[in-house]
């Protein structure tokens, strides 16, 4: 159920509401919101009395919510979320461009790659230092050391940071040392990870499940918020299908649906969601024509010598020329980068 206050109420009579439901309880989620405050309930709804609540001074009305997720739902929020990164307002007009290595492998690595992305104008530089692989034997990320290297390296060059976090136990040291944390597709259903992430403010960049519906992606997305975090960014990072050409199958289709039912933003990620380097530039065009918030691409100063994800890095100069092809892309879209 949410409640929907009178555009205008003041925030004290939307503050009474959540204490009455509070008394009754009910778990009062406020969301305020330029014109209106809305008070998302959750828990057991059949203790929540629709009358009562409707008379209450400020109320415009009580209604159901018909999806599962109730909080990432546009039904419960009709103004897309903007998360504000670096300067970079994410789910506003403006493309946010998030690039940099698959994994942090050296101090000379992540200065290059910082310094390059740096001086393109990029605001927000990805590295992983937790890795999950595979295979047990391949390359797990430079863990702890891997996190200074990038923080170091990002803030020489004034760029923000997004890495994964693997680990639950790893939270506090991971959202201490970056600006957004990434959740993995292995992980987009941790469902303990997911909470965790609810307890911080730090936005949450979460990618699809390689086997996730976008029922399922979205209710993912619904946990952290459930759990007091309204700062997500989703990412479309394509699924597992029948085609082998590619690495996934990216399904751009996910962006403009998911502007329908969420008001989150949603960037997409070509470098996974191909798994090829010619794939990255027509994908990422793609991805802005269909209204995708940002996108986040693979950069290596030396992809030939890359740890993890060799075959899908650019270099620099490759992804400078391919922002500059995008240009006629943002045009046509009205956005900038
Ligand atoms: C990554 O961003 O390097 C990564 C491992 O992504 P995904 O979880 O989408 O495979
Ligand atoms: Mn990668």
């Amino acid at each position: 159920m949410i409640i929907v206050m009178k555009a205008g109420t003041p925030q004290g009579m939307a503050a009474n509401i959540v204490q009455e439901l509070e008394n009754q309880g009910l778990q009062p989620v406020p969301l305020y919101g330029v014109e209106r405050t809305v008070i998302a309930v959750i828990g057991d709804e059949r203790k929540l009395s629709v009358g009562h609540f409707e008379a209450l001074p400020g109320v415009e009305k009580v209604m159901a919510v018909l999806q599962p997720y109730k909080l990432v739902s546009k039904e419960t929020k009709s103004e897309p979320t903007i998360i504000e990164v670096n300067g970079i307002r994410i789910g506003s007009g403006q493309v946010a461009a998030i690039a940099g290595p698959c994994s942090v492998e050296s101090e000379e690595q992540m200065d290059i790659s910082a310094r390059e992305l740096s001086r393109m104008g990029i605001k927000i530089l990805r590295a992983g230092a937790f890795k999950p692989r595979t295979g047990p034997y391949a390359f797990q990320g430079l863990g702890k050391r891997g996190l200074e290297i990038l923080k170091e390296s990002a803030d020489r060059y004034d760029l923000a940071t997004v890495t994964e976090i693997l680990d639950i136990r790893d939270l506090d040291m991971v959202a201490q040392m970056t600006d957004i944390l990434q959740v993995g597709a292995r992980n987009m259903q941790n469902f303990e990870l997911l909470k965790e992430l609810g307890t911080i403010k730090k936005p949450v960049l979460l990618k699809r499940g390689l086997n996730a519906t976008i029922e399922e992606f979205l209710l993912a997305a619904e946990y952290i918020l459930a759990h007091g975090n309204p700062n997500v960014i989703l990412c479309e990072r394509g699924i597992r299908t029948f085609e082998k050409e590619t690495r996934n199958t990216l399904a751009l289709a996910t962006v403009p649906l998911v502007k329908e039912l969420s008001h989150l933003p949603i960037i997409v990620d070509p470098s996974h969601g191909t798994g090829k380097k010619s794939l990255i530039e027509p994908m990422t065009k793609a991805a802005i024509a269909c209204g995708a918030d940002g996108f986040i691409v693979e950069v290596h100063p030396k992809p030939e010598e890359a740890l993890s994800d060799a075959q899908q890095q650019i270099t620099p100069a490759q992804f400078e020329e391919m922002l500059e092809n995008l240009k006629p892309i943002l045009a046509a879209v009205n956005k900038t980068l």
